[in-house]
C-alpha cells in the first residue's frame, strides 16, 4: 500500500529542482557497480555496529573491533591493492576516524530504551496527490548527545577531504529535513554533526556542525511542499522538461547528456540499453526491479 502512494526525498526533489528528467528517468542508473558506494557502505556498517556496540557496553576497543570485522566481511575479505577504496584502505579510514573522534565521546540519544542508531522516518507532507497524502522519507546515521545539545549525525565518506570541507554543510535541506522527520518522534534536534571521513590523502577526519533552529524548518517545510506541488503538476501533465541552466554539466557533466542530444524518439531504446533500470525503496533501500 505504502509503496502506491508518492513517496519523495531530499535527493528526488533537489534532483528534480535541478532538472525535471532527472526525475522521469530515476529509474534509470548506472550498470558498473559503484566501487565509491561499495566503500562508503561498508564504513556504513562498520559505523553502525560499532557504535551499536559501544551503546549497549561493550568496550570501546572490542566496539571498533567489531566495527573492523564488518568492513572485512563487506569485501569478504578480499583486498584489491590497486583499488583507492579497497579492503585495507576503507580499514585504514575507520581506524584513523576512531583515532581522531574516539568511540567513547559518541554519546548516541536514546529512544525508548534504544540508541537512535539508523534512523528513518517516513511522514505525511501537508499535500496530498490522488486523494493519499504525499510522504516524505529520510534516513540518517544517528541521533547523539553533543554537550548539552541533541543532534543528527550523518557520516560523509569521500577519498580526499580539503581544507575547504566544512564550509559546504550550511543551510541543507537534506539535514533541515531529518530535524523536521526527527520531531514526528517528539525529538527535537538542534543540529547535524557531519563528519567527513578521508579514505586517502593525509588530510584527517573533520567534523562540523551545523544548526536546524525552527524558523528554519519552517521555510524547508514551505518550500517542500512547492516543489512537490510542481512535481505532482509534471507527473499529471506526464512533462519533464530538460534544464535551460548549468546541470548539463555541473559535477562533471550529467550522465544523460548523450541520451539529451539524441531525437526523442530515440531517448527510451538509448536508456534502456545504457543503463539498470530500478527504483530504490525508500523504506528498505533494497532495489525493485523495473
Ligand atoms: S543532460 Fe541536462 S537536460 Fe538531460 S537530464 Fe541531464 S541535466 Fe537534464
Amino acid at each position: 500500500m505504502l509503496l502506491k502512494m508518492l513517496i519523495v526525498n531530499n535527493s528526488i526533489l533537489s534532483s528534480y529542482e535541478r532538472c525535471e528528467r532527472l526525475y522521469e528517468w530515476k529509474q534509470y542508473h548506472p550498470r558498473i557497480e559503484n566501487i565509491h558506494l561499495s566503500a562508503g557502505k561498508a564504513l556504513a556498517e562498520a559505523f553502525y555496529s560499532s557504535r551499536l556496540a559501544f551503546a549497549q557496553d561493550t568496550s570501546a576497543q572490542d566496539a571498533e573491533n567489531i566495527g573492523k570485522l564488518a568492513i572485512i566481511d563487506h569485501f569478504n575479505g578480499i583486498d584489491d591493492p590497486l583499488n583507492k577504496k579497497g579492503l585495507s584502505k576503507v580499514l585504514f579510514a575507520f581506524e584513523r576516524s576512531n583515532a581522531t573522534f574516539p568511540l567513547e565521546e559518541f554519546h548516541s540519544f536514546g529512544k525508548d530504551g534504544k540508541p537512535c542508531l539508523e534512523f528513518s522516518f517516513v511522514e505525511p507532507l501537508p499535500l496530498e496527490f490522488q486523494g493519499e497524502p504525499v510522504l516524505y522519507s529520510g534516513a540518517f546515521d544517528a541521533i547523539r548527545s553533543y554537550g548539552n545539545l541533541t543532534c543528527g549525525h550523518d557520516d560523509k565518506s569521500s577519498l580526499y577531504i580539503g581544507p575547504k570541507w566544512p564550509e559546504q554543510w550550511s543551510l541543507r535541506g537534506q539535514f533541515i529535513g531529518y530535524a523536521w522527520g526527527a520531531q514526528h518522534y517528539g525529538i527535537k534536534l538542534d543540529g547535524f554533526i557531519i563528519r567527513g571521513v578521508p579514505i586517502a590523502g593525509d588530510n584527517p577526519p573533520q567534523e562540523t556542525i551545523i544548526y536546524t533552529p525552527s524558523y528554519l524548518i519552517r521555510e524547508w517545510l514551505e518550500k517542500t511542499v512547492q516543489l512537490a506541488k510542481r512535481l505532482l503538476n509534471s507527473i499529471e501533465e506526464k512533462k519533464f522538461y530538460p534544464s535551460l541552466g548549468d546541470s548539463c554539466n555541473a559535477f562533471g557533466g550529467c550522465m544523460f547528456r548523450e541520451i539529451c542530444s539524441l531525437n526523442p524518439e530515440n531517448r527510451l531504446d538509448w536508456l534502456q540499453s545504457k543503463f539498470e533500470s530500478y527504483e530504490i525503496d525508500p523504506l528498505t533501500k533494497a532495489r525493485i526491479m523495473k
